[in-house]
């Protein structure tokens, strides 16, 4: 291609709205514009990158048995309504964006694709003989989110690389979900990116095991905690450890202590000139459920403890069945006019006791009457502990569980991991804590699906069986933009070569000097018939903006056929290194060829 005749356009400065390099860069480069809130075009360039990212993906996908489908994106929400998703994508989550057809019939666009393949593979598989299936399909996918940010990586339309499997028994589907590892693995070694595969939330659906590949970088938007003996990795949203251990209690008696402005943990301890591992917080949530139930959680929890929300979520999912429900909808913190909806009485604020009365909940329509009360497991082995005296400006000393207050029933573990605490499989191990950016997710889904939309197939005995299916789902767009994040400098992006939109670029510093044009033209000629992807600048421009410009949209190698000419040779240039030699003419196609391999092949 010769960038004369390129739709080309490049910016000398960072666009205002963007804030990461990687973002920063696509834009300026002229790979991708802006056409509205996470919605992008991939240009000329960016539409390169991604067809060479998917083929990786495609050619991993076929190694580990997959086939290659496409499905339709527009989806019927009877689909949805079978799954029992309809409500929570569309009202919970929000996430689906969702219309009606001129028929007045609701339909989706697909943000996943589960339903649309159970619902094939109910029609279709029959026999214990057709499975395993794995199909994928590489494809725009829709999701309102709430947070459209940093360009392709978080879209409201993106491209996804999605697989689903269909397996006998768990011995088959935990095969394909190591199939799947592998493919993941070879799919980020071979586009160039330095990863971890780490433990991830499988949401309440809980016990099925599911991974997250994460590229890592500073602007990633998870936290995974690991430690460097490599035998843990997990995001922060799944991970477990030890907690420090908790101080003995320097409180002996239990009484009432006056404790003014104690609002917080901190200016508790201060005040008591305790240790937060002596205190019981008591925490209120509050949480919606799908069936329109409000209520009120109250999480008790060691003072140096922080709750984690995703494994609250997870607890009070499957507690929803209680409260009639089948999923949460909503969890949070109630603000003063949330509280004012169902309290009788302002609550004592930083000063809430286990026991807090269940009187402070007026009777309300769809508000359940009591507050449901949890206790982490950091706070249920405590001695003498401090905790709130359910009156503004007083806590209790030297409390304990089955004495002044009952323990609640459920004990779980809602803590958040941190970096620092003790690993568990080996105490001797702290986490350590890393930034990600999540390109792919694998779970292992189990039967949720096909019970629900009825795909069962027969099994050798002649019995109808459920299918386990699993999904597999790498972000493409999202991984080519990670790739710039994880590869650039001060003057642009360098891209892996493996997944660079072109190999190389042929600049001419003056287009008026015939000799440098007809070297150019010659070299640009051969090198695309020798395979090596190569662009011309052929531009009416200086060399000093032509040098910026290949820098800027991170070619791997440059060829200049400036001064070096007079001695029969081009100067070339390596994007990453800065390396530059001069070169034969007669070699440049063959060194070029060798090291584009060697580049390759040393990912593969
Ligand atoms: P996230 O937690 O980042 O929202 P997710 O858990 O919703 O991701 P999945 O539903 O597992 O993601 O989708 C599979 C892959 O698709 C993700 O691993 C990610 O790489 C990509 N992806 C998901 N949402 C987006 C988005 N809004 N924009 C770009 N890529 C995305
Ligand atoms: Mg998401």
């Amino acid at each position: 291609m010769r960038l004369s005749q390129m739709l080309f356009v490049t910016l000398r400065d960072d666009p205002a709205d963007a804030e990461i390099p990687s973002h920063k860069l696509l834009l300026r480069a002229g790979y991708i514009r802006r056409i509205g809130s996470g919605v992008y075009a991939y240009l000329p360039l960016m539409w390169r990158v991604l067809q060479k990212v998917s083929q990786i993906v495609r050619e991993e996908m076929n190694a580990a048995g997959g086939q290659e489908c496409l499905l339709p994106q527009l989806q019927p929400a009877d689909l949805w309504k079978e799954s029992g998703r309809w409500d929570t994508y569309t009202k919970a989550e929000g996430i689906m964006f969702a219309l009606k057809d001129r028929r007045d019939q609701e339909q989706a666009l697909g943000p996943t694709h589960e339903e649309v393949i159970t619902a094939i593979a109910r029609d279709m598989i029959r026999s214990y003989r057709q499975v395993p299936q794995l199909l994928y399909q590489i494809q725009t996918k829709f999701r309102d989110e709430i947070r459209p940010r940093f360009g392709l990586m978080r879209g409201r339309e993106f491209i996804m690389k999605d697989a689903y499997s269909f397996n006998v028994d768990e011995e088959s589907l935990e095969k394909t979900y190591q199939d799947m590892h592998t493919a993941y693995s070879n799919i980020l070694r071979r586009s160039g990116l330095a990863f971890r595969s780490v433990q991830a939330d499988s949401g309440a659906i809980g016990g099925s095991a599911s991974q997250e590949f994460m590229v890592l970088a500073e602007a990633g938007e998870d936290e995974v905690l690991y430690t460097e003996d490599g035998q843990y990795a997990a995001n922060v949203e799944k991970a477990v450890s030890l907690p420090p251990d908790a101080e003995t209690s320097a409180f002996t008696s239990y009484e009432k202590r006056e404790t003014p402005g104690t609002e917080t943990i901190e200016k508790l301890c201060k005040f008591l000139k305790c240790s937060p591992t002596q205190i019981v917080k008591n925490v209120l949530y509050q949480t919606n459920f799908d069936n329109g139930t409000t209520v009120l959680v109250l999480v008790s929890i060691r003072g140096d403890q922080e709750v984690n929300d995703v494994k609250l979520q997870n607890e009070l999912t499957k507690l929803a069945p209680k409260y009639g429900a089948k999923t949460v909808i909503k969890l949070a913190v109630p603000d003063a006019e949330a509280q004012g909806k169902w309290a009788n009485q302002p609550l004592p604020l930083g000063y809430i006791a286990p026991d807090v009365a269940d009187d402070y909940i007026k009777s309300v329509k769809d508000v359940a009457p009591r507050f449901l009360r949890l206790v982490d497991k950091t706070a249920v082995d405590l001695k003498n502990f401090v905790t709130g005296a359910n009156e503004a400006g007083y806590h209790v000393v030297a409390a304990n569980w089955d004495e002044q207050f009952k323990l609640p029933e459920l004990s779980v573990d809602i803590r958040k991991a941190r970096p620092g605490d003790r690993a568990i499989h080996n105490p001797e191990q702290t986490l350590q804590s890393a930034r990600g950016i999540e390109v792919g997710h694998i779970f292992q889904l189990g039967t949720t699906y096909s019970i629900a939309m009825g795909a069962t197939y027969t099994n050798e005995q002649g019995e109808e069986k459920p299918l386990l299916m699993g999904c597999y789902g790498v972000g493409v767009s999202r991984l080519a933009q990670a790739a710039v994040e994880q590869s650039y400098d001060k003057d642009g992006i360098i891209w892996p070569v493996a997944i660079a939109p072109y190999h190389a670029i042929v600049t001419i510093p003056n287009i008026n000097d015939t000799q440098q044009v007809e070297i150019a033209e010659k070299l640009y000629a051969q090198l695309n018939q020798a395979g090596i992807e190569t662009l011309l600048d052929d531009r009416n421009e200086r060399a000093g903006v032509k040098f910026k410009d290949a820098d800027l949209i991170g070619i791997p190698y440059r060829i200049v056929t400036g001064r070096a000419i007079a001695n029969g040779k081009v100067e070339v240039v390596e994007r990453k290194s800065r390396n530059s030699q001069e070169i034969a003419i007669a070699d440049v196609v063959s060194t070029l060829k060798q090291w584009i391999h060697q580049s390759v092949n040393s990912q593969q």
